[in-house]
């Protein structure tokens, strides 16, 4: 209820601010809508580029040639660009620098990898059917790449240079966890005070409204260990500690241990057991996924994994232990984000009324959660373009967001352009 009535005010005094300087910004507002619409053309030639250069997580070639075109699109608009090397020996990441002569610094996000091999345009090819443009990628995440570097060109045109640094980054590894631009991410998030991550909406055929993201859950991986005691199989078993048995007991008995753990989800996926058939086996170990959408989620399950463990084994002499290793840090956009996403759906009704979903969360992962992660800057996720078969076969864009997507972001950029000079950034 205090909350609500925070966000009241707040929405009373930006429409204040707003009616006040409605006639100042109106022409620059339909300029750039207008200015939108013609870039429709340029941002379909960019996304038939991006997905011309295959750049799965493990193509280490193709990841380097989007990495050299992205360099030489971001310096054609006037950035300082740089390579920033992975801290898990993977691709590069690469980033662009503007400078502007205001207040707001501003870092924008997307990923060049995709989830697919290489060879995946020769069973799903570029194309367009109707509103929809296909190819692997194009929606998760180069549509995102797109929006990021049309939405600055028009600006560019503009002549907006109303921001302290614009910062543009694109990491190489986001479909495998971004193990190796993470810590990148999460550093120069620390840096901004704003974050905007261009991951995509779901697709309006789909969702029926496009959207931005409030939530994701972040990850960790757990690891069960059964320690036994080896022995022959057939001579003399009654001499060995069967772990394989204990891991089996053990995962029967932790199955739903997270239903009893608020904001954490785990499936156990993996298991490795024994070394020969004519062998009791000595060591026994399984893997889980785990989902956290709470701050201390992931303690929590942890500590209440080691309770159930700590009861007596079915196999005696057995020790079992349990350990979570945090993989992607949870999103939550938090009332400064939702101030964020109030704004993207204040722009968007502008647009003879177009509506913009908030959607509170999804149990995918995002690099929204490293960004915010430091918890300076406010963060809002899904502001690529809409679309849907993202890891599937399919994937597409709907070509009629690429507008409103554009408009959307070079608008947020000059509204938090102006907020950061009066001081008033969320
Ligand atoms: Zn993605």
């Amino acid at each position: 209820m205090v909350r609500w009535r925070t966000w009241a005010a707040a929405a009373m005094l930006a429409a204040c601010a707003s009616a006040a300087t409605a006639a100042a910004t109106e022409p620059v507002d339909a300029r750039l809508r207008a200015a939108a619409g013609a870039q429709e053309a340029a941002v379909i030639a960019t996304l038939h580029d991006l997905v011309a250069i295959e750049s799965g997580s493990s193509d280490r070639d193709g990841l380097d040639r989007i990495a050299a075109y992205l360099a030489r699109r971001l310096t054609g608009l006037g950035a300082r660009v740089d390579r920033i090397p992975s801290t898990g020996g993977g691709a590069d990441l690469v980033r662009g620098v503007f400078e502007g002569r205001g207040k707001l610094h501003i870092l924008l996000i997307a990923h060049m990898d995709t989830v697919y091999d290489r060879g995946i345009l020769a069973s799903e090819p570029y194309h367009r059917e109707g509103n929809d443009l296909y190819g692997p990628g194009i929606a998760d995440d180069k549509g995102g790449v797109a929006v990021i570097l049309h939405a600055l060109a028009l600006l560019r045109a503009e002549g907006w240079a109303d921001f302290a640094r614009v910062t543009v980054l694109f990491n190489p590894d986001e479909e495998t966890g971004s193990t190796g631009s993470g810590q990148t991410i999460a550093r120069l998030g620390a840096e901004n005070d704003v974050v905007l991550s261009y991951e995509p909406s779901p697709a309006k055929a789909v969702a029926r409204e496009e959207g931005v993201l409030l939530g994701a859950a972040g990850t960790a991986e757990v690891t069960m260990s059964v320690h036994g005691r080896a022995a022959h199989a057939g001579a003399a078993p009654e001499q060995g500690r069967n772990a394989l048995l204990e891991l089996a007991h053990r995962l029967v008995q932790t199955r739903d241990v997270a239903a009893g753990v608020k904001g954490a989800q785990l499936n156990w996926t993996t298991a490795t057991a024994g070394a020969a058939r004519n062998q009791i086996p000595q060591a026994a170990e399984a893997g889980g996924d785990a989902r956290l959408t709470a701050p201390d989620a992931g303690e929590r399950l942890l500590a209440a994994l080691r309770a159930r463990v700590a009861s007596a084994p079915l196999v005696p002499d057995t020790t079992t232990t349990v350990q979570l290793r945090p993989l992607r840090p949870m999103y939550v956009a938090g009332p400064r984000g939702r101030e964020l996403a109030e704004l993207a759906r204040r722009i968007y009704a502008e647009l003879d009324g177009r509506p913009l979903a908030l959607h509170p969360a999804t149990n995918g992962g995002t690099d929204a959660g490293f960004a915010g992660s430091s918890g300076h800057p406010a963060v809002l996720e899904g502001l690529g373009l809409a679309g849907w078969g993202y890891h599937a076969k399919r994937e597409y864009i709907e070509i009629d967001s690429i507008a409103p997507r554009l408009y959307l972001t070079a608008r947020m950029l000059v509204e938090l352009g102006r907020r950061a000079d009066a001081g008033a950034v969320p």
